[in-house]
């Protein structure tokens, strides 16, 4: 059995569970998870009775022949797929779910008036719990991802003269042609690069601003590998750190070291973010760390579990998720620093190898 069938078996017992026929898979991720088709428009019917078949249009016929196994079938039309759906859903099903999350307002109006027959239920995370335990070979695919980007980062290191005021746009263009033509597919994010006091934007787009001499760099960056994602930041700072720039390196390095480690099978989601919380807490800084501890990476660099303090999740073997604690000083300077580590059955491991101490450039 292909590994996209057991998925869709794990699925069908979902759907059993919950007491409907079949689901109308229309996100992208869950759509390449559950049949391997990696095409940006079509959706994945499952009935619990077992049959799947993937509905697309004409452009991905080969592509789809090419990536989707039987026994899933393959429906091909003109026109958009949803026109295709009273002819492919079966005359036994009475309910359908459909992710709510990603169905447009105006293909759902196409939907009910498609199958007006059938109980169309909105439905959120159906996939998303069956994607957080990765199997061997997500997680192989997730640690070339790592090495990928972290070999990016250290060309892209090694070709900058940090003296010479390069702006963060060129910075940024760098590393992202490095993470393409180190084997990165299409990046999983534009990468973050930012100088000086742009560093306390957690999000910060590249700008024209030159990077200065004294000077945080942040900058956080992935790459995607057989669809896997990596999401790695480090920061930087050009020359010799100043007291307050060492300091709060310091503390976050701490709290992303103590958060790692906390990262355990078993372990709430909200615990963790407590661990790391906590040691900027200590240090009478955590009102400047605005954002969550982390996140899972996969076939998407944003999914389940979220380390979060409102986070119901539990860690299970086979999680991948990002710890990326920062303190963000406004008008002054931020650092985050943000590892790829993996529940594993003995423990956390950490994918990412790349230095973390404050590096001068
Ligand atoms: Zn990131
Ligand atoms: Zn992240």
């Amino acid at each position: 059995m292909s590994v996209h069938a057991k998925r869709r078996l794990a699925l069908e017992s979902v759907l059993e569970t919950a007491g409907h026929d079949a689901a109308l898979i229309t996100q992208r991720a869950n759509i390449r998870y559950l049949s391997g088709f990696t095409g940006s428009s079509g959706a994945l019917l499952i009935a619990r009775s077992g049959a799947s078949t993937l509905l697309t249009d004409f452009r991905y016929d080969e592509q789809a022949n090419d990536e989707v196994q039987g026994p899933t079938r393959i429906c091909i039309t003109r026109g958009v797929w949803m026109a295709t759906l009273p002819d492919v859903i079966g005359e036994q099903t009475r309910s359908v779910v459909f992710e709510s999350d990603h169905l447009t307002v105006a293909d759902h109006k196409r939907l009910v008036e498609a199958i007006p027959d059938v109980d169309c239920a909105p439905i959120t995370d159906l996939v998303g719990g069956l994607r957080r335990s990765k199997d061997a070979t997500e997680i192989e695919a997730i640690e070339r991802a790592v090495s990928v980007a972290e070999e990016a980062l250290e060309r892209t290191l090694a070709a900058i003269d940090w003296h010479d005021r390069p702006t963060e746009r060129r910075v940024a263009g760098l590393l992202e042609s490095e993470l393409r033509q180190g084997g990165s597919e299409t990046l999983p994010f534009e990468v973050i690069a930012a100088g000086g006091p742009r560093t306390a934007l957690p999000h910060a787009t590249p700008t024209d601003r030159c990077i200065e001499a004294g000077d945080l760099v942040l900058l956080d960056f992935g790459a995607r590998v057989d669809g896997y994602c990596s999401d790695i930041t480090r920061t930087f700072v050009v020359g010799t750190p100043e007291y307050w720039q060492a300091t709060i390196h310091r503390q976050v390095l701490e709290a992303q070291t103590l958060g790692r480690a906390a990262v355990t099978s078993g372990a709430a989601c909200r615990d963790v973010d407590a661990v790391t919380r906590g040691v900027l807490v200590r240090h009478e800084v955590d009102r400047y760390f605005g954002h969550s501890t982390g996140h899972g990476i996969g076939l998407e660099v944003h999914e389940g579990p979220s380390l979060s303090s409102k986070s119901e999740d539990t860690l299970v073997p086979g999680n991948v998720v990002t710890l990326e604690p920062g303190v963000y000083l406004p008008n002054q300077g931020g650092v985050r620093i943000e590892d790829d580590v993996l529940v594993g059955e003995e423990g956390p491991r950490t994918l990412t190898n790349l230095p973390r101490e404050l590096i001068q450039l």
